[in-house]
């Protein structure tokens, strides 16, 4: 086996958990083989990327604040590295539902948890084109990723950096006493395949509840452009140029990337109930979400062998807490292997 098909680390899967864990991994100086083949229904390549710090039901926030720290640190920091702006950040205007949902929120902005986040309320409906009844409030820091741009810039840095292989890993080439794949070996390999875990004999016991989503982009040819995230039973995106990207539906029943007809037309009251002006809808595109029952993430090293890791579960807000789980398995991870190697 020539050196140049040694690595320290494979990754299978390269969606949203394997590009964080990879870059986690190369800038520690590993060597990395990344396999992925864009495979159908993959949730990064669909999501719409929102970073929403709070939970919008109980307004409690979603995760402790370092978690939105990180994130918003490492997506700069990664941006820098590779010469592009993935992270917009924008302010998100909740739109209040009733006077109780106002009323729960007025209160919990005196909790120390929610007043980092809740800016400010706005009483009167200052936007004319939405259906603000109820009023709404401003949470900051908010935004969105540029997914696609991340895992394609990305991509191009791997295969420069290490080595990246546009295919399916066929589980029948791959020895797991040597951590060997074809020709390539490596002192670890680690598995981050989303939804399609279940499909991983080494890990498919663990309990990932995959859940559909759809989301869609619309134009709004009337408006000039409005630059916050509005969020009422859905959250509407300002992506620039009249278009907005609407989302999410959640359906545990099927997990295929087709759009369904209860998807859509749930997408489609939620923006009448939101807006009132006339939009178009242009697309349409549906993913599977790495969700977990308990909402844990699953991460780690089998119990059988501890050269085969998995990360995954990254769930609904893959985007807000990859950043920090990723820094945090790298780093545990790197600290086993100098204490018992
Ligand atoms: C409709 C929708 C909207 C969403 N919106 C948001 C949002 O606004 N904000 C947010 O934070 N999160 C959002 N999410 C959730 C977010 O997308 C996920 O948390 C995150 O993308 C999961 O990333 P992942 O890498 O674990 O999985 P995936 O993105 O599914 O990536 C898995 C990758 O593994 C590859 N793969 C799998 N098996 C193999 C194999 N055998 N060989 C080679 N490659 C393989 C696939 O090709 C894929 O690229 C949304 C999800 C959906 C579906």
């Amino acid at each position: 086996m020539s050196l140049n098909n040694k690595y320290d680390y494979i990754v299978v899967g390269q969606g949203l958990a394997g590009t964080l864990l990879t870059h986690e991994l190369i800038d520690h100086d590993k060597k990395v083989l990344v396999i992925d083949a864009k495979l159908k229904a993959s949730a990064s390549r669909v999501a719409a990327g929102l970073i929403n710090p709070v939970s919008m039901k109980r307004c409690i926030p979603a995760f402790p604040d370092y978690y939105l720290k990180e994130a918003l640190n490492r997506y700069i920091e990664l941006g820098k590295k590779l010469n592009f702006n993935f992270l917009n950040l924008k302010s998100l205007l909740r739109l209040f539902d009733s006077d109780e949902t106002k009323a729960l929120w007025e209160e919990k902005v005196s909790d120390k948890g929610m007043d980092i986040y809740i800016k400010e309320f706005i009483n009167k409906n200052n936007f004319t084109f939405l259906n603000d009844h109820f009023s709404s409030a401003i949470i900051e820091p908010a935004g969105f990723l540029d997914v696609i741009s991340f895992l394609d810039y990305s991509r191009i840095y791997f295969a420069k950096k290490g080595g990246f292989l546009d295919e399916k890993f066929d589980f029948s080439l791959f020895n797991d006493s040597e951590i060997s794949y074809k020709d390539f070996k490596a002192d670890k390999i680690i598995f981050c395949e989303g939804f399609r875990l279940t499909e991983n004999p080494f890990f498919n016991y663990l309990p990932l509840a995959p859940t559909k989503g759809e989301v869609m982009t619309i134009k709004i040819p009337s408006k000039k452009y409005f630059d916050k995230i509005i969020s009422k039973g859905v959250y509407i995106l300002p992506l620039g140029n009249y278009l907005y990207t609407v989302g999410a539906t959640y359906n545990r029943e099927d997990v295929s990337d087709s759009l369904t007809v209860e998807g859509q037309s749930f997408l489609k009251e939620r923006i009448d109930n939101i807006l009132n002006l006339e939009y178009e809808i242009l697309n349409s595109v549906a993913g599977v979400r790495p969700t977990v029952r308990d909402r844990r993430p699953l991460i780690g090293y089998h119990p059988e062998n501890n050269r085969i890791g998995v990360f995954n579960g990254l769930g609904a807000r893959g985007v807000l807490v990859g950043p920090y789980l990723s820094n945090q398995f790298v780093f545990h991870s790197l600290e086993t292997i100098d204490r018992f190697d």
